[in-house]
């Protein structure tokens, strides 16, 4: 016998009920020499009382008892809530057929004719528990693989197969009331890389707490059901009658099904809710990351009349939340499946893009305000596109970081630049930075670092030459592993800049730490300088960049009060259409040698006197 089933039987505690004291007592003295615990009952009653007080794990049942039989004790039992498995061993006087039909009618476990061996009892009490034992375990991992098939475990959110069956069970019931759902399809942005840098067992915490978000938010849309492991509601192929649907498809993909509703209104203000609490900063000890969700929204009957087409809709509807900048909803309409053709046919041709050399890169110089001079330019990639003309990196570098092709773009670009420099030295030009673009998904990449190394190892490419530019959010989501990525990415002598600077939410202790040369203020600040706010942004990015003795460069520099306001602030380079377009490589030679000097001076005279 093992350790463990030595270990139920002996804290075992039998119910004996006969109402012969002498069968009493000898039931005891068997048991009691085997380590169980008894409670004795003299009759139906007493046992049945002691059933509920006790709780037993066996009950030892004569048939025979005056005011009510034992097969009516064991009958009620197996009613009641926690009689349904106990073993238990009825004994009778009679061994006829009819009598043990009519015992094991009653829900007895085993039955025994009397006279009872007493010698055996024991061991026959071992053997009952260690089976009822054994179906418990059994009966707990079909409830634990009953779970599993409906629920995620991670959240306990129903799962995917749920989904598919509170979905159809939610449109079957519209359709009798000729009334309207919807189907929310949710999507965390770059949950990946959020995933990725901040390691996978806070992503694990991350993806509970959105979970329990999601649950409190629509909790208040009353009839919201949530099942809990175990719980009588355990079961989700049963209408519960309720209105609101939750379920995690897998990943970082949530679903919400709402039934009878009346309006769009009311799932808008529902996915602005949704919107708001998910975006809220989460608390993950050293981390706070804000994950921001894309939802897509279809409507039955409008929308889709079965399941599978509310679905794909649902579905394109968020991918066209996706393309319009992340964190928003949208409702699905029909021009979007136009535009998920052509993303399909976007990436197929940017495949070939890539092989036909259809891919050129332009360079944007970044004028140095101090000396008018050119000391820097910022590489951006084109896409001349057979039949479309110019696709502006806007356009392609999304589709490109979601299918991954980003990286192979990236090492292309890295390869131009260095050709692109050969080229200029042999022409004998002054040396210049040149700022490449990193997409959060190449900063990524575990061998970034090693890639970057071989790269210059390979190109010969002085690593002075090179700056990275990195989005904020990128850098930031795992500030503290970033200080060490980032440093090493340094120590192989290049610089790094923040792109974008302003837009994604930044930690000042980490940027301090963070070795840092150049902060990128972004062009919709440039943009909104004529208002308070934008202003008021620009001057704290300067004043913050001279703080942590970080360059400054403002982008997207189109007028002369831009220029005026910026130099007069002290920001040290300048890009923008307002000094030069990107350009082909063919022409950065005669824009080095520019002098922008006298340009920023009476842009700054026009401003002095207006
Ligand atoms: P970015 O890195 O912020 O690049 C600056 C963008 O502003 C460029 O757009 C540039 O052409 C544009 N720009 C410059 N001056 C002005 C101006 O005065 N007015 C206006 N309205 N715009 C100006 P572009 O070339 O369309 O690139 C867009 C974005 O695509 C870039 O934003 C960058 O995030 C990405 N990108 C471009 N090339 C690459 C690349 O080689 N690799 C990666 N990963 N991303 C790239
Ligand atoms: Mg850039
Ligand atoms: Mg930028």
């Amino acid at each position: 016998m093992s350790q463990e089933s030595e270990s139920i039987t002996q804290r075992a505690k039998v119910l004996v009920a006969d109402d012969d004291m002498n069968v009493r007592l000898l039931s005891r003295q068997c048991l009691e020499a085997e380590g169980m615990l008894v409670v004795e009952a003299a009759d139906g009653h007493e046992a049945l009382d002691a059933f509920v007080r006790e709780r037993p794990d066996l009950i030892f049942l004569d048939v025979e008892m005056p005011g009510m039989t034992g097969l009516e004790v064991c009958q009620r039992i197996r009613q009641m809530p926690q009689g349904e498995n106990i073993p238990i061993m009825i004994v009778t006087g009679s061994d006829d057929r009819k009598s043990i039909d009519d015992g094991f009618n009653a829900g007895a476990t085993q039955y025994k004719t009397k006279p009872v061996n007493w010698s055996l009892l024991g061991r026959d009490v071992q053997y009952m528990l260690r089976a009822s034992n054994a179906f418990h375990v059994l009966k707990r991992q079909e409830d634990r693989l009953r779970y599993l098939a409906y629920f995620d475990p991670l959240t306990s959110l129903p799962n995917r197969r749920s989904f598919n069956e509170q979905l159809n069970r939610i449109l079957k019931r519209a359709q009798r009331h000729d009334s309207y759902a919807a189907l929310l399809f949710i999507d965390l942005d770059n949950f990946k890389r959020i995933n990725d840098s901040i390691g996978h067992g806070r992503g694990d915490r991350l993806l509970v707490e959105i979970s329990k978000r999601l649950i409190n938010e629509l909790r208040e849309d009353d009839a919201i059901s949530y099942y809990t492991e175990n719980s009588a509601e355990n079961d989700p192929t049963v209408d519960n009658g309720a209105s609101t649907e939750i379920a995690r498809l897998g990943g970082d993909e949530f679903t919400v099904v709402l039934a009878d509703v009346l309006s769009t209104d009311d799932v808008e203000r529902i996915a602005r809710r949704i919107m708001t609490s998910l975006s809220e900063p989460i608390p993950l000890q050293t981390h706070n990351p804000v994950v921001t969700p894309s939802i897509g929204i279809a409507m039955y009957p409008q929308d889709g009349e079965n399941a599978d087409s509310l679905v794909r809709n649902a579905d394109t509807a968020m991918y066209a939340a996706k393309a319009d900048g992340r964190s928003c909803y949208r409702f699905y309409n029909e021009e979007m499946n136009a535009r998920s053709v052509e993303q399909l046919k976007l990436e197929e041709d940017l495949r070939d893009a890539m092989r036909n050399n259809q891919l050129e890169l332009h360079y944007q110089p970044q004028v140095e305000v101090l000396t008018g001079s050119v000391v820097s330019l910022e590489a951006l990639v084109r896409w001349r596109h057979p039949e479309r003309g110019m696709i502006s990196p806007g356009d392609f570098i999304p589709v490109a970081e979601r299918t991954g092709q980003i990286i192979e773009l990236g090492e292309w670009v890295l390869n131009e630049v260095a050709r692109h420099c050969t080229y200029w030295d042999e022409l004998g030009l002054d040396s210049f930075r040149v700022c490449v673009n990193i997409s959060p998904l190449q900063f990524n990449q575990p061998d970034l670092l090693h890639y970057i190394r071989g790269f210059l190892e390979r190109s010969g490419m002085n690593a002075e030459r090179l700056e990275l530019e990195l989005t904020e959010s990128a850098i930031m989501t795992d500030g503290e592993s970033n200080i060490t990525k980032l440093s090493q990415l340094k120590s192989l002598g290049l610089d790094l800049a923040v792109d974008d600077f302003g837009t994604g939410y930044s930690s000042l202790s980490y940027l301090r730490r963070f070795p840092i040369n150049t902060l990128k203020i972004d062009q919709s600040f440039v943009a909104d300088m004529n208002t308070a706010d934008g202003a008021a942004i620009v001057d704290a990015i300067i004043a913050l960049s001279k703080a942590l003795n970080m360059r400054s460069i403002a982008e997207g520099i189109e007028t002369e009060e831009q220029l005026a306001y910026l130099a007069e602030r002290g920001c040290d380079l300048m890009q923008g259409y307002y000094f030069e377009r990107p350009l082909f490589p063919e022409a950065v030679p005669e824009a080095t040698r520019r002098d922008y000097s006298s340009q920023i001076q009476r842009a700054r005279d026009t401003s002095k006197s207006a």
